[in-house]
């Protein structure tokens, strides 16, 4: 899609760190340099976000989430992941073309990937009633 960042990186229009490619899939290195080795994983073929993929495209990106995630734990001396995506910008979604976070994991690291929500006192048989699939 024109004028989308990440199908000009994929095209190497934009230059990227790349972790992984195969057909379907490009993994690289997120720009914002904030955890040590964030990465991003995207489809070759644009689609906004998970909301709007097809199956087959969110299970090629899901398969390199995996793949990538297992290399950074079995040989690169990670221990676990965070895996992350924000869908629609209500949601911090800020590029368009879907993508999935990963943050990679020492054992006290001190790092605090999903933020502390305070806690509330919802009735939850409620919530159910309300947002349960009919
Ligand atoms: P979002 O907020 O949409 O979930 O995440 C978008 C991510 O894309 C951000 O973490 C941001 O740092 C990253 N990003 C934005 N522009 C570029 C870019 O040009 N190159 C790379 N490698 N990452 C980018
Ligand atoms: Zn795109």
């Amino acid at each position: 899609m024109e004028n989308c960042i990440f199908c000009k990186i994929i095209k190497g229009e934009i230059p990227s760190y790349k972790i992984y490619e195969d057909d379907n899939t490009y993994a690289f290195l997120d720009i914002s340099n904030d955890v040590f080795g964030h990465t991003l994983v995207v489809p070759k073929k644009h689609s906004k976000n998970i909301l709007d993929a097809e199956s087959k495209t969110l299970s090629d990106v899901m398969s390199t989430v995996k793949l990538v995630s297992n290399h950074y734990i079995n040989n690169c001396g990670f221990d676990g992941v965070n895996i992350i995506s924000n869908n629609n910008a209500s949601a911090d979604q800020s590029v368009m073309h879907l993508h999935i976070h990963i943050f990679p994991r020492k054992e006290n690291d001190g790092l605090k990937i999903f933020p502390e929500i305070e806690k509330h006192n919802f009735n939850l048989a409620e919530v159910c009633q309300n947002l349960k699939v009919k």
